[in-house]
C-alpha cells in the first residue's frame, strides 16, 4: 500500500534526501564517521553548517544585511526570544489569526517590560480569515508588528503583507517558509521551526536584520541574538544532524528550481484539493477563500460522525495523519514542499469514492 503522510509536523521529507542520508549514515565523505558523531568544531562539520547557510541564503535570496541563525527550542522559544531581544521597554503589535498567534501573544505578555497590543483579530469568526490591517493601525513607535504568515491549525495565510511604515514585521513562518513568494527584505525577523518544511525537529531557523540585533545583552546568553550571531550559531552544540538534513533539503529544493518553483508546485497541489472541495456535495472548507493556506488545508463534512468515518477509512487506505487538529476537528491535509502531487490526486479520488459510498455522489 502506498502511504501518503499528511502530518502537520514533524512532516514528510523528500525521499532523495532520506536516501542520501542513508547512504552517508555510517561513513560521511570517507571519514568513517556518521555526521551524528562529528565534532561540531571539526572542519567536516563546519563545511556542513556553512553550506547550509549559503544554500538557504541562495534559495530565499536573503540579503547580506540579514543574519541566519540555526537555533534550538522551536518556534515556541522565539515567541519569548523576539520580545526579549527587541522590545523590552517598548510596545509590540500583534495580529491574532489563530492558535499560534495566540501563543505568541501570550508569551510576549510574559516578558517583563513589554507592552502588547493586538491590533486586529479574526477570533470573532473562529479564525477563518485574515483581518484587514490599515497603515493607520500601526503605531510608528512600536518595536515591531508580529504576524503568523500561515496558521498551521486554522489553515489561513497572509497573501499580502500589511503596510507598516518603519515598523518592522516579525513573522512566524514555521509552516510556509520556502513554500511561497515572500521576500525576506519585507521582514525584520523571520523564524521557523524546521519540522514542517525544512527538516527534522530540533532545529529553529531565525533570520534577523542586522540593525534589529539587541544593543544590550539579555539575561541568558543562549537567548541573546547578538551572542548567537557572534558565535555563528555555535555558542553551544547546535542540532548538528538536523542542520545536516536541512542542508540536504535546501540542496534538493535548489535543484528542483528553487523557491519560485516550490511556490508554483504548492499552488498547483492546493488547487487540486480546493477545486475538489468546492465542487463537492459533501466536503467544505471552513475558511475564507481569499485567505486560505496552500500548505495546510482543513476540510469538513459538517457532520462530525462522518468526519470520523472519513478519517478512519482514509487512515486504513494509506492517507496518514489526515485527522484535523484536536481543537478544530474535521480533516486537515498538510501538503508541504516535500509532499508529492500524486498524493493530492490520490486523496481527491478517495474523497470522490467516499462521497459515492455515503450517498452524496452527484451535485
Ligand atoms: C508548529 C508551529 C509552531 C510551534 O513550533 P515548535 O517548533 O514546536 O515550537 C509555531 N508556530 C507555527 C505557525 C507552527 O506551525
Amino acid at each position: 500500500m502506498t502511504v501518503y503522510n499528511f502530518s502537520a509536523g514533524p512532516a514528510i521529507l523528500p525521499k532523495p534526501v532520506l536516501e542520501q542520508a542513508q547512504n552517508e549514515l555510517l561513513n560521511y565523505r570517507g571519514s568513517e564517521m556518521s555526521v551524528m558523531e562529528l565534532s561540531h568544531r571539526s572542519s567536516l562539520y563546519d563545511n556542513i553548517i556553512k553550506e547550509a547557510e549559503a544554500l538557504l541564503r541562495e534559495v530565499m535570496e536573503i540579503p547580506d544585511n540579514y543574519h541566519v541563525l540555526f537555533l534550538q527550542g522551536g518556534a515556541s522559544l522565539q515567541f519569548s526570544m523576539v520580545p526579549l531581544n527587541l522590545a523590552v521597554g517598548k510596545k509590540v503589535l500583534f495580529v491574532n489569526t489563530g492558535a499560534w498567534a495566540k501563543k505568541a501573544i501570550a508569551a510576549a505578555k510574559n516578558v517583563a517590560g513589554v507592552e502588547v497590543e493586538v491590533i486586529a483579530s479574526s477570533e470573532d469568526k473562529n479564525f477563518s480569515y485574515i483581518p484587514e490591517i490599515n497603515p493607520e493601525m500601526i503605531d510608528q513607535d512600536a518595536a515591531y508588528l508580529h504576524i503568523t504568515t500561515n496558521e498551521t491549525i486554522g489553515g489561513i495565510a497572509f497573501k499580502e503583507l500589511p503596510t507598516t511604515g518603519k515598523v518592522p514585521i516579525v513573522a512566524d513562518m514555521s509552516s510556509n517558509i520556502l513554500s511561497n513568494d515572500y521576500k525576506v527584505e519585507d521582514f525584520g525577523v523571520i523564524y521557523a521551526g524546521a519540522q514542517k518544511n525544512i527538516g527534522p525537529a530540533g532545529l529553529t531557523i531565525v533570520i534577523i536584520r542586522d540593525d534589529l540585533l539587541n544593543a544590550e545583552p539579555v539575561f541568558a546568553p543562549m537567548l541573546d541574538y547578538r551572542v548567537q550571531v557572534e558565535n555563528e550559531s555555535m555558542y553551544n552544540t547546535p542540532a548538528t544532524y538536523s542542520i545536516y538534513i536541512a542542508k540536504l533539503v535546501f540542496e534538493w529544493l535548489k535543484n528542483l528550481g528553487g523557491q519560485a518553483e516550490m511556490y508554483r508546485l504548492n499552488q498547483l497541489k492546493a488547487k487540486i484539493l480546493y477545486d475538489k472541495i468546492e465542487a463537492s456535495p459533501l466536503f467544505k472548507s471552513p475558511v475564507s477563500k481569499e485567505n486560505r493556506s496552500i500548505t495546510n488545508i482543513p476540510f469538513i463534512t459538517g457532520d462530525s460522525d462522518l468526519d470520523k468515518l472519513f478519517c478512519i477509512q482514509a487512515e486504513a487506505a494509506g492517507f496518514k495523519n489526515i485527522k484535523g487538529h484536536r481543537s478544530v476537528g474535521g480533516m486537515r491535509a498538510s501538503i508541504y514542499n516535500a509532499f508529492p502531487i500524486e498524493g493530492v490526486e490520490a486523496l481527491v479520488d478517495f474523497m470522490t469514492q467516499f462521497e459515492l459510498e455515503n450517498g452524496n455522489g452527484a451535485k
